[in-house]
């Protein structure tokens, strides 16, 4: 039997197993309408050991910070250092405006938040404009900086997008790269997709936007973040307007 099986392999033939009790009768399934069946090195080679792949995600595509040309106070990043365990989702509250320049908009938030608020960097770990791409913000080394003082930030990574989402419509894009930046961070840092939240979590604020929220509160990251995790591709869509807006997306 084992010879004929070798056969078999070794002729290509597309070979239906019957299963342990089929006692060598004929199937009387029609022969699929499938491929070749592999080709087999050596069906005497032993079968390698079955072991569970995790599926990796793939660092997405990431702006980083000597692109953009930062300059953060190291020494004073070195004082306070922490191991993420959480993701905070934030938006600028500032409307954006169409042909902004995420470059100059980053070294205009380090230099207000060094000189306005005595920052070591900019407060956020990554920084999502209204055309999906992703910028590196502070390392996720250090634990990030906010307005909000009854937010303790210590284990938290900083997920920021562009715009004024309670006035502002998020865009598909930045969508799917929050997904893309968030996954990947939770594979990195072992985090919990679960720990996914707006600031207004943490705190008393509108942020992240109405707009922006409720794909937060609904459990949308974290169940599109879970389906990419999972080997995905997640299916990321546009929830329809809120009933009493904001209506416009974030111009590019
Ligand atoms: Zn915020």
């Amino acid at each position: 039997m084992r010879r004929i099986l070798a056969v078999i392999l070794m002729s290509g033939t597309v070979f239906l197993a019957g299963g342990c009790g089929a006692r060598g009768e004929r199937s009387l399934a029609p022969a699929p309408q499938a491929p070749p069946a592999p080709h087999v090195e050596s069906p005497a080679a032993p079968a390698p050991q079955a072991q569970p792949v995790a599926p990796r995600v793939e660092k997405p595509a990431i702006v980083s910070r000597e692109e953009w040309g930062s300059q953060p106070d190291i020494a004073r990043l070195e004082e306070r250092r922490h191991t993420p365990r959480f993701i905070t989702i934030h938006h600028a509250g500032v409307v954006w405006t169409a042909g902004s320049d995420p470059y100059q908009k980053l070294k205009g938030l380090q230099s207000w938040g060094a000189r306005d608020r005595n920052w070591p960097d900019v407060p956020y770990h990554y920084l999502i404009p209204p055309d999906g791409r992703i910028f590196e913000g502070r390392s996720t080394d250090y634990p990030p900086d906010t307005n909000t003082r009854e937010f303790d930030t210590v284990g938290h990574i900083n997920v920021h997008l562009w715009g004024s989402l309670g006035e502002q419509r998020a865009t598909l894009e930045m969508l799917q790269a929050t997904v893309d930046v968030i996954a990947w961070l939770c594979q990195e840092h072992a985090i919990d997709p679960a720990t996914i939240r707006g600031h207004r979590d943490h705190a008393s604020t509108n942020c992240p936007g109405a707009d922006m929220y409720r794909y937060v509160s609904d459990g949308l990251i974290e169940k599109w973040v879970r389906e990419k995790l999972a080997g995905g591709p997640p299916q990321v869509a546009l929830l329809p307007a809120l009933s009493d807006g904001p209506f416009e997306f974030v111009p590019r």
